[in-house]
């Protein structure tokens, strides 16, 4: 038994002042007990990232910080995002821990599945995922999408664990290898499983987001999507590549067909024909450069390589 495991918890926080005094008060009793069951070392700590927050989330962090001494605050300097602001948080436990949670602010992931992630950890798993075992709470459009999703994803050909968000516990060794991925297009859930290393599961089930409204509205749940898809698969312009040759074996049967039309001598007028072909073509046409567009793009801002988070201040008690 490792007794003196460093447990970092890792929380990206987005205008989330309505949750953070629960969020904290059910997880610094969670510490205490795991520390007084003498689970994980007094040195653990809670890490919370305000990403760029427009309410007084930091303000809070603050606040809590004075109360509870293992809180440390990380404030970036503006909006990076979910994956940015985890990564973050991440990167700085790197250097401080032994093991780290990452879980979000809201309450959803239920806080009494981290005495199972310690006994993998304990196990010698470098990496444990926390699987949804149901998602009764969720509403029903969130679910079958977020289904829809991984069945999509991983048929493309991007490995991602089933039913397994952002609720994870990496060693530091994890970490440490996940700090070599330099990539600017974040998709860490799918980044993780291609680090490898010896691996675990622990089922939890899903809450309600305890208060506030999901910072991943439609927009933000489609973009996450394609830039997962897109992050780690060329399938879709392979299909792209599939869908030309099929469009021009198609186009070659029509061809001769007009040829053979032409050559009776019975040339049709052929209008709605003509229309309809312009459209579809068109159609396909714009679908597959939006395709490598979107590709162009990610090479685009990793060749940029701009950094992926900026801390503007660190809070600790310590
Ligand atoms: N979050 C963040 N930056 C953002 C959006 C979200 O740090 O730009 C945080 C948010 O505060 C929460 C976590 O990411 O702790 C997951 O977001 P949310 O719970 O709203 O997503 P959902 O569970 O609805 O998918
Ligand atoms: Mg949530």
């Amino acid at each position: 038994m490792k007794k003196s495991t460093i447990l970092y918890t890792v929380i990206p926080c987005y205008n989330e002042s309505e949750c953070l005094s629960k969020t904290t008060e059910l997880l610094s009793q969670k510490i205490h007990d795991l520390i007084s069951k003498k689970q994980i070392s007094e040195k653990s700590r809670i890490v919370y990232i305000d990403d760029g927050s427009k309410d007084n989330t930091w303000s809070i962090i603050q606040k809590l910080g004075k109360n509870h001494p293992q809180i440390i605050g990380i404030k970036l300097s503006r909006n990076f995002g979910h994956q940015n602001a985890l990564l973050a948080g991440l990167m700085y436990a790197k250097d401080h821990c032994d093991a780290a949670i990452s879980m979000d602010a809201d309450l959803q992931d239920d806080i009494n599945a981290i005495d199972k992630f310690i006994e993998k950890f304990n196990n010698s798993a470098e990496i444990v995922y926390g699987v949804r075992s149901e998602r009764k709470k969720d509403s029903s459009f969130k679910k079958h999408s977020a289904l829809l999703f991984y069945k999509i994803m991983n048929k493309l050909g991007a490995n991602t664990v089933y039913n397994h968000a952002d609720y994870r516990l990496m060693s530091k060794r994890a970490l440490e290898e996940l700090s070599k991925f330099q990539e600017v297009n974040l998709f860490l859930r799918g980044i993780v499983p291609t680090i490898g290393l010896k691996t675990a599961t622990v089922k939890y089930s899903r809450a309600e987001r305890f208060a506030g409204e999901s910072k991943y509205p439609l927009k933000k749940m489609i973009n996450f999507a394609v830039d997962g898809i897109t992050s780690f698969s060329i399938k879709p312009i392979r299909l792209i590549f599939l869908l030309g040759i099929i469009v021009s074996f198609i186009s070659f049967i029509i061809l001769c067909y007009a040829v053979i039309v032409k050559l009776i001598g019975q040339a049709v007028s052929g209008w709605t024909f003509t229309i309809c072909s312009i459209w579809l073509l068109g159609g396909v046409q714009m679908i597959a450069l939006g395709i490598i567009g979107e590709y162009i793009g990610k090479i685009y801002s990793e060749v940029k390589h701009r950094p992926r988070y900026t801390i503007e201040e660190i809070s600790s008690s310590q």
